[in-house]
């Protein structure tokens, strides 16, 4: 598949459950070392690009990820 796509997390809402990190076929998000309101690390996307396939945000039971594909 190719690299047509890129996330955000918004990091406010995380709540470090790592669902989004397990099931990323592209190892592009892992936790930060910031703590965020919650007293989480949050996770953050750490590549430019990714294959854009939404996974992460289907698993996010916090809803915290927007996916955009690119064409
Ligand atoms: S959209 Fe897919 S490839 Fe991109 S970060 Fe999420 S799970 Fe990983
Ligand atoms: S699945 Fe959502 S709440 Fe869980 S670590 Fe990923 S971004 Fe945070």
């Amino acid at each position: 598949m190719a690299m047509n796509g890129t996330i955000t997390i918004d990091k406010t809402l995380c709540k470090a459950c790592e669902l989004c990190i397990s099931v990323c076929p592209e190892g592009a998000i892992q936790l930060s070392d910031e703590i965020n309101p919650k007293g989480y690390h949050p996770a953050e996307f750490i590549k430019e690009r990714c294959k854009g396939c939404s996974l992460c945000a289907l698993m996010c039971p916090e809803v915290a990820i927007e996916v955009f594909r690119e064409r």
